[in-house]
């Protein structure tokens, strides 16, 4: 499964929040697959579509997808040159397939700040530096390695000419995602700073409801995404019932947890979206990239569902949700025969027909 490394300098909540996101992992019993390690989250990602779909065909059970995290510590002014757990802290980094940098926003002097001061441009800039340096550090390697492969006819020129443009990018101060650079040709290098970024402010509960200060942080990392959250008020939702949480939540004038809010975003830019299927057992979103078509997805119920696959029937949540059952939606024409080169949207709900 795809994951998203939670990175940020000492003493922005990145453990409040972690600690949060792994007492609202998923039950292993209904997701065999998440083999849960201590510093793996796996929580679900919220779909009220599947409540609807569950209510339709009667579904004994609804399983959403899920978000995988992983905690990683150790991110210290120097770590690209090995210092703290800098090494570490750059291998586990490039395992993950997309980042979750956590910024301080809260004020509270109780808690000391690493460089003095509750500064969230300067903590995001002291950490793409850190990620920058590093991909300058490889590239250092790389592109020596590539002119001579170029030179031998070993390597294709367009490889080395992405690398020196990266190189370029980098020693300007921007990370190769801020600049929008198609990262295919090198993708071998594992640059760090090519990885989708979002930004989780953790900020005081004040500024939770505050929409121009959001405004505010939010365009510092634009086009990249922003999330709002409380670590502190996080943990406590997460001992809360349903009612009790929702109260909460409403006092302070939100209406998902931030948990929610990081599990949509972080889906999304990982470049995943859902199709679902239901029936009498199940309501389901099964995970897939963008872009993907029908025997792709089926594939991911099942390799022989990909080989065997015939067609699929599809019908938009959308129009399954206005209908009210399948037999209707039918009627009404609504269900479409979808053949192998079809790409799947969002919200389809489909049932596969393939042989085996
Ligand atoms: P980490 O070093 O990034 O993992 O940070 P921690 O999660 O350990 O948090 C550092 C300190 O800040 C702890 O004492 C937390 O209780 C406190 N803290 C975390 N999140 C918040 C918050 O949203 N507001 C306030 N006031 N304190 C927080």
């Amino acid at each position: 499964a795809l994951t998203i490394g939670i990175v940020g300098l000492p003493n922005v909540g990145k453990s409040t929040l972690f600690n949060a996101l792994t007492k609202n992992t998923v039950l292993a019993a209904n997701y065999p697959f998440a083999t849960i390690e201590p510093n793996i989250g796996v929580v679900e990602l919220p779909d009220e579509r599947l409540t609807r779909l569950a209510e339709i065909f009667g579904s004994a059970k609804i399983l959403p997808a899920t978000v995988s995290f992983v905690d990683i510590a150790g991110i210290v002014k120097g770590a690209s040159e090995g210092e703290g757990l800098g090494n570490q802290f750059l291998a586990n980094i490039r395992e993950a397939d997309a980042i979750a940098q956590v910024v301080r926003g809260f004020s509270d002097s109780d808690v000391v700040h690493v460089d003095g001061k509750v500064d969230p441009a300067s903590d995001m800039e002291t950490i793409n530096t850190e990620l920058i340096l590093a991909d300058l550090q490889t590239l250092e390697k790389a592109v020596p390695r590539l002119e001579k492969e170029v030179r031998g006819k070993k390597a294709d020129p367009a490889v080395l000419a992405a690398a020196v443009e990266a190189q370029s990018i980098l020693n300007a101060g921007t990370t190769l995602s801020q600049a929008g650079f198609d990262v295919a040709p090198i993708k071998e290098l594992g640059l760090l700073t090519a990885k989708p970024q979002l930004f989780v402010f953790n900020v005081d509960e004040a500024v939770l409801s505050d929409e121009v200060k959001k405004a505010e942080l939010a365009a510092l990392v634009a086009p990249a995404k922003a999330v709002f959250l409380d670590a502190q008020v996080e943990s406590e939702l997460i001992d809360l019932d349903q009612d009790e949480a929702l109260e909460l939540l409403q006092s302070l004038g939100q209406e998902e947890s931030g948990l929610d809010q990081l599990a949509r975003i972080g889906f999304d830019t990982l470049g995943l979206q859902t199709y679902l299927t239901a029936g009498p057992k199940e309501s389901r979103a099964w995970t897939i990239r963008k872009g993907w078509t029908a025997p792709q997805a089926a594939g991911v119920i099942h390799t022989d569902f990909e080989r065997g696959f015939i067609k699929a029937e599809v019908v938009s949540f959308a129009d399954l949700d206005q209908y009210g059952s399948m037999a209707e939606a039918k009627a009404a024409g609504r269900v479409r025969i979808e053949g192998k080169d079809y790409v799947m949207a969002d919200g389809d709900v489909v049932e596969f027909r393939f042989n085996v």
